[in-house]
């Protein structure tokens, strides 16, 4: 939940930052406001026009149908994701350019071809098919971010069955819901990942999650370390799957409307929430907004910092970037691992032209200080974007001069989107000027708006409200998997327009300031957590009667969790109960989602009708005016 203090503060902030000129003049859209009027004027011919830029195996019969809350882009079409993504690039020359880089924290470099990537994607599509794996089918992918996680993703996709990838940052609870809720038959997964030098355990969380789930028939490991001493129960071999299958699989036809993924976010229930997105118009949504707004071009290399465990992964390093024909580069582990200088150093080895990263990762470079930027050549970098959380002035404005050379050769721009949405929707571009503290303008094909809580636009300028999309767009979300009123609830909690759950201001320049979440979702460096998982988390050890939790402002990762806890009779607070409630949530959910803090009460504040006052609490703990308390229980 936002705080008035973190909007005055940003508020504050005047000045612009030009984009170099270099960079105005190759960028890909050179009349922004005629693309963006186009887009909203006549939706369906913008993209129409660039749905036709992709190859198809039929075309579409209609561009656009909306029946309210749903929708359908490209009617009739029959399409696969990965057509486009590799076999085109079979025959236009783009065959032997590198299509990932993938490094790791040791320093070693794999590099694929797109001919080389098409092959092992067709093999491990066999693989899968022998698995018993089919149209439709739900696979769990449980992978360190690794060439093998992404070939998995696109394996899936080309025989039409439907991934849902896990962070492989979760943990035996988190993995476990998901499998269940997606009902997945095979769960693909590695021995180990690597972070700051540490192995994690990859198999060993997995073997737990599907330990009596008969709905599991086999479990794909990739053993990098090697072949097991002792395999786990219905493991199969991936490497082996590989290489005992063909090299040809012709990518299934499916329809533009057919699911390709399911991707599990935070929402404000205890339950994740299950976005599915489509083959046809996530590739039309995706594509175009690689090519213009990254602005990549044919001989670039392009860094993307995400994982594949979310959404940023899956657009911006798997499927955007490979329908483009770029060539991208993708690392495993830390950005400050081995050393603190490995970011520059990667940039200045590969020669990378355009990053795409996330405002905790610049704001941990520049704690360690300017003397690192400063050893490396970084001329080839042309254009740094940043998602997934507020990018503060201060982190802004020491990036555009340490690592961009103050404009003399890059420059840095924010984009604010979530899982639902697939791609941006608020950005600066290439051509705009960037005011610190704000995200930038709404991009083509998303219509967006600030309404107050009866639905009523706030025009206001500076005025905050919520942030709300009034038309869908082709790589919009299509529904949450299995439960379509709550995807229903998205686009009717305020009648006819889909709630985002951020709250943002708009300036007279019609330039956006997203500050944060309206309802009780956090934002830990970047990663959407819901308070309700970890609450429930927490309540789930035997010790907790009652828990809240809440984010509180922290220099580093935006936010951090801090819980409240009330113990059941019997037990007492101590150092050592603090420990064990950690180590339990880390079992539950992962690393990601520990309290950073967490504070012993004999009660918790609630509403008359029982509710947790979580903004209470968070104003007690901030120090700052808790606002209407009226209906808190006496
Ligand atoms: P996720 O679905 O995990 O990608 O998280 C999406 C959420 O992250 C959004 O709803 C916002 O709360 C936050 N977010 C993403 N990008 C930005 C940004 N550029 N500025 C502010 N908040 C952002």
């Amino acid at each position: 939940m936002v705080q008035q203090g973190q909007i005055d503060h940003l508020l504050k902030e005047t000045g612009q930052i030009l984009p170099p000129p270099a960079l105005v003049q190759q960028a890909f859209v050179q009349d922004f406001d005629a693309a963006y009027k186009a887009s909203i004027d006549s939706p369906e011919d913008f993209w129409e026009g660039v749905a036709k830029e992709l190859s198809w195996f039929k075309p579409w019969d209609k561009v656009f149908q909306w029946d309210y809350p749903t929708f359908k882009w490209f009617l009739g079409g029959k399409c696969n994701i990965t057509y486009n993504a590799l076999d085109r690039h079979l025959t236009n020359g783009n065959k032997n350019k590198a299509a990932f880089i993938w490094l790791g924290e040791d320093g070693s470099e794999r590099v694929f071809t797109y001919g080389r990537l098409a092959q092992l994607v067709n093999r491990f599509a066999n693989g899968l098919r022998s698995l018993g794996v089919a149209k439709g089918d739900r696979v769990v992918i449980y992978m360190p971010l690794s060439p093998e996680g992404a070939i998995a993703m696109l394996a899936c996709a080309r025989i039409g069955a439907v991934h849902s990838v896990v962070y492989a940052g979760f943990s035996v609870g988190a993995l476990r819901d998901r499998i269940l809720d997606a009902q997945a038959k095979v769960v693909i997964t590695g021995d180990v990942g690597y972070r700051r030098g540490n192995e994690v355990d990859l198999k060993g969380i997995c073997e737990q999650s599907v330990n009596g789930l008969d709905l599991v028939e086999h479990v794909v490991v990739w053993n990098r370390k090697g072949p097991p001493e002792s395999p786990m129960a219905k493991e199969v071999d991936f490497d082996q799957l590989m290489a005992e299958s063909s090299i040809d699989c012709p990518a299934e036809e499916m329809d533009s409307e057919d699911p390709l993924y399911i991707l599990y976010t935070s929402g404000t229930t205890g339950k994740p929430k299950g976005v599915q997105h489509v083959h046809g118009g996530y590739m039309v949504g995706t594509y175009y907004h690689f090519k213009t707004f990254w602005d990549v071009k044919d001989d670039d290399v392009y860094w993307c910092t995400s994982d594949i465990g979310w959404v940023v992964g899956h657009s911006y390093i798997v499927y955007a970037p490979l329908v483009a024909g770029a060539t991208t580069v993708f690392r495993e582990g830390a950005i400050d691992y081995p050393h603190p200088g490995v970011f520059y150093e990667t940039i200045e080895k590969y020669g990378v032209n355009v990053i795409f990263t996330a405002p905790t990762a610049l704001r941990m470079l520049m704690r360690y200080g300017e003397e690192y930027p400063l050893k490396y050549d970084l001329r080839s970098l042309r254009f740094l974007t940043c998602a997934g959380e507020p990018l503060n002035p201060e982190a802004l404005k020491w990036t555009y001069e340490f690592i961009c050379g103050n404009g003399d050769w890059g420059h840095i721009v924010d984009n604010w989107w979530q899982t639902e949405t697939g791609g941006p929707c608020l950005g600066t571009t290439a051509t705009m000027p960037v005011k610190p503290g704000r995200v930038g303008r709404p991009l083509p094909g998303a219509s967006m708006d600030i309404v107050d809580r009866e639905g009523q636009p706030i025009t206001e300028p500076d005025k905050g409200g919520l942030l709300v999309i009034t038309h869908p767009f082709p790589h919009f979300f299509r529904t949450v998997y299995g439960d379509p009123d709550r995807y229903a609830k998205d686009w009717s909690t305020i009648p006819g327009v889909y709630l985002t759950g951020d709250v943002a201001l708009r300036d007279a320049d019609g330039y956006y300031m997203v500050v944060g979440r309206a309802d009780d979702v956090l934002n830990v460096a970047g990663h959407r957590i819901g308070s309700a998982e970890v609450e429930s988390a927490l309540v789930s050890h035997p010790a907790v009667a009652e828990a809240a939790v809440i984010g509180k402002p922290d220099e580093l990762r935006g936010e951090i969790i801090k819980g409240f806890v009330t113990l059941r009779m019997g037990q007492e607070p101590s150092e050592e109960m603090v420990a064990a409630l950690k180590l339990h949530v880390r079992g539950e959910l992962g690393p990601i989602a520990v309290p950073a803090e967490l504070e012993f009460m004999p009660t918790l504040p609630k509403t008359r009708s029982g509710k947790i006052m979580r903004r209470l609490l968070k104003a007690n703990e901030l120090g700052l005016d808790p606002g209407d308390i009226t209906t808190l229980e006496e």
